[in-house]
């Protein structure tokens, strides 16, 4: 089951071979697929269930979306009968209506749904939603965890991120596959590194803003840049923009005087 993990993981970078033009999918059963778009980089959860086909968080866009359409028939001749979000945000809501007008229903729990088990926890929003598939061993976090991106744990805090994180790896057992909302899907080894490196971010700049340092000070400490690259795990060139870096230090300053 290792090795099929590993596989899973190593597929979603190098997906050359079934790439379908916006979209890379990659198969994690003979029932499951993680669709990812590109505009978006969100990973779509395709799931052929007993009780119809399910699809999570699809982006908006509707030629995207038609081209989604496709890419969902080549995989399941069966129409999608439930659209399941992790959260709110457009870019995992945003073709919800597309589904509908194809005659899908949108669902807030998964209660029709016997494969699947679901979680309510408060970390990237207030009401995040994870899935866990439990036939094809795949957790959907949404952007709770997010692989291609720093955290973004400002509606639960600090608390709120490790009650969720915490809550992730007690789901399904080691061999779980993590699908964040973006980025590659990983293991919970990962995961724990991901959760320790958040912590240590905040401690950090939480003991920097305590000597009075300002954000752009802080922005240019090596130690916090060194701090930001634990994120990049991707290894990419420029990681996230300069604005993007500073606005995750005055979130984290955010996150650290509401005491959570
Ligand atoms: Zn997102």
């Amino acid at each position: 089951m290792r090795v099929k993990l590993l596989l899973i993981v190593a597929l979603y970078s190098a997906c050359g071979l079934c790439g379908t033009s916006n979209f890379q999918v990659t198969s994690v059963s003979n029932a499951a697929f993680i669709i990812t778009e590109k505009d978006y980089g969100t990973n779509i959860g395709l799931i052929k269930t007993r009780e119809g086909v399910v699809v999570i968080d699809p982006m908006p866009g509707k030629k995207n979306l038609d081209k989604l359409y496709q890419v969902i028939q080549q995989r399941s001749k069966a129409p999608v009968r439930y659209v399941l979000n992790t959260h709110q945000h457009g870019d995992h809501t945003g073709g919800n209506a597309y589904f509908v007008e194809q005659g899908s229903k949108v669902v807030a729990t998964v209660s029709d749904l016997p494969e699947f088990t679901e979680f309510e926890l408060k970390s990237h929003t207030s009401k995040d939603k994870v899935f866990y598939h439990s036939k094809s061993n795949s957790v959907f976090v949404g952007d709770i965890y997010d692989t291609s991106w720093h955290p973004t744990f400002y509606a639960g805090g600090l608390s709120g991120f490790n009650q969720a994180i915490e809550k992730i790896l007690n789901i399904g057992n080691e061999d779980s596959l993590i699908i964040p909302g973006h980025g590659k899907p990983t293991s919970k080894v990962e995961l724990r590194q991901f959760r320790n490196h958040t912590i240590t971010w905040v401690e950090e700049i939480k003991a920097l803003k305590e000597k009075g340092m300002s954000v752009e000070e802080i922005m240019n400490n090596d130690r916090v840049k060194a701090l930001l690259r634990n994120f990049n795990i991707a290894n990419k060139q420029d990681f996230i923009p300069k604005n993007a870096f500073k606005r995750f230090i005055e979130r984290t300053f955010t996150v650290i005087d509401s005491g959570n």
